[in-house]
């Protein structure tokens, strides 16, 4: 999708709705503004709701400070200005209360970006503003101050969170980062304690650079293929709306023969992928004017070698990553859908993908279909796409219940005869 030729204020209402819809503002709550080449500021309005918002709603503010509009811009146009008025690069506002990171906002905390090297990458370092009022001019010179120091992202005391950017895309794939790592700081506090990462270790991860693979044409794309895109779209879609993906962050892929796959591309918004920018490999070449995720030598490896493997799935769920954060054990032994799904999932030291990608390719088989780096992701393989996605799907439903039942009780589970009646039953190898 082309973000760069949408109106301004069909960009807002996109991103409201996309906000809105995942439950990260409420109907009053949050504002969403653009700066234009003219220098008018396009703004989400205030008391209209944000759940049926149009583009017809969207206040434009002229440099002279007159409107054009039906309502009146956002109370927290304030602040807004200011940052346009002491950031001249940013082009984009964004405002909300999530409520993870509402949460930290109360405790007057930054969520750690550290637990996960892609979190660092996206947001960089994050400030925090001292309470005002809203909407006054005060907040916005607290706020202000923040941004100056070159952070695009801000955690407002007691209120929410700001980011900023060159494009709202941008600032939404910020905001919707620190959400993520707001609720993966809060699940990892309820089984355990959160390890961060080194400055050195997410350096590591950082020089993670798209492959610069050769290039090919292809000259035939067959139904199969076809097939095969449409449904990764489809997958990926619901991946991201269960939130087992994040606008930045999941990795698909598909083997279409014995050295070709599909892949999801690098960088872009999981939310609008179509199957024209999935990513097509033939022999370690990759589809002419598209960059592959960034894991795509390690899909490669594993196809080559794993013959019985035909999907993998690369992502950070919450709920299954709190267990890899936290150094605690993460039991399949729970439930009959979650072994006979999952096995035992052993777990590798963080980087174990980027210095010893062989030792991933060894361990993943019928019998270890899954597997967890720390502090990264986790790692699933099926026999087809929608086996490896249902098996990341058990793996986050089934880590999701393990943390609630610390609420409730010990974790209790299934003994070691009847995992062996449950092998014998779903012949598991
Ligand atoms: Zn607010």
């Amino acid at each position: 999708m082309k973000y760069d030729l949408m109106h301004p204020a069909d960009q807002i209402v996109m991103i409201m709705e996309r906000i809105y819809g995942y439950g990260m503002t409420t109907t009053s709550g949050g504002n969403l503004s653009i700066l234009d080449d003219n220098g008018d500021i396009w703004i989400t309005p205030g008391s209209v709701d944000k759940g049926s918002l149009t583009r017809k709603d969207i206040i434009c503010i002229h440099p002279d400070g007159s409107t054009t509009g039906p309502h009146k811009p956002s109370v927290e146009y304030p602040f807004h200005k200011s940052v346009y008025d002491r950031r001249p690069d940013v082009r984009a506002v964004l405002h909300a209360h999530p409520p993870a990171l509402i949460a930290f906002s109360i405790a007057r905390k930054i969520p750690d970006t550290t637990i996960i090297p892609n979190i660092h990458i996206i947001c960089g370092e994050v400030g925090i503003a001292e309470y005002e009022v809203p909407g006054s001019e005060a907040l916005g010179e607290n706020i202000a101050s923040i941004l100056v120091k070159d952070i695009n992202t801000v955690i407002l005391e007691n209120h929410g969170l700001v980011t900023v950017a060159d494009d709202l895309f941008q600032a939404f794939m910020q905001f919707e980062t620190l959400d993520y790592c707001a609720n993966l700081e809060i699940k990892s506090r309820q089984i355990g304690k959160p390890v961060s990462l080194t400055s050195d270790q997410i350096e590591l991860a950082s020089k993670k650079h798209p492959e610069r693979l050769a290039e090919f044409v292809p000259q035939t794309v067959s139904s199969a293929e076809k097939d095969a895109r449409h449904k990764m779209c489809e997958l990926i879609h619901r991946a991201y709306d269960q939130r087992l993906f994040t606008s930045t962050q999941g990795t698909f892929s598909q083997r279409l023969s014995d050295d070709s796959f599909l892949i999801t591309p690098f960088n872009i918004d999981r939310k609008y992928l179509e199957v024209g920018d999935i990513v097509r490999i033939d022999g370690g070449k990759r589809e002419k004017g598209k960059f592959p995720s960034r894991s795509v030598n390690l899909h490669r490896e594993i196809y080559r070698k794993k013959g019985e493997i035909n999907s993998l799935i690369i992502a950070p769920p919450p709920n299954i990553m709190a267990f890899g954060i936290t150094k605690e054990k993460f039991d399949t032994r729970t439930i009959p859908e979650s072994y006979v799904m999952l096995r035992d999932i052993p777990v590798m030291e963080y980087g174990t993908n980027i210095v010893n990608p062989e030792k991933i390719t060894r361990t993943l088989s019928e019998k270890t279909p899954i597997l967890m780096i720390e502090n990264e992701c986790i790692i699933v393989s099926g026999s087809s796409l929608l086996n490896a996605f249902d098996r990341l799907e058990v793996a986050e439903f089934s880590a999701k219940a393990v943390i609630s039942t610390h609420f409730i009780g010990p974790v209790i589970s299934i003994s070691d005869d009847e995992i062996e009646d449950l092998k014998k039953v779903f012949s598991l190898a």
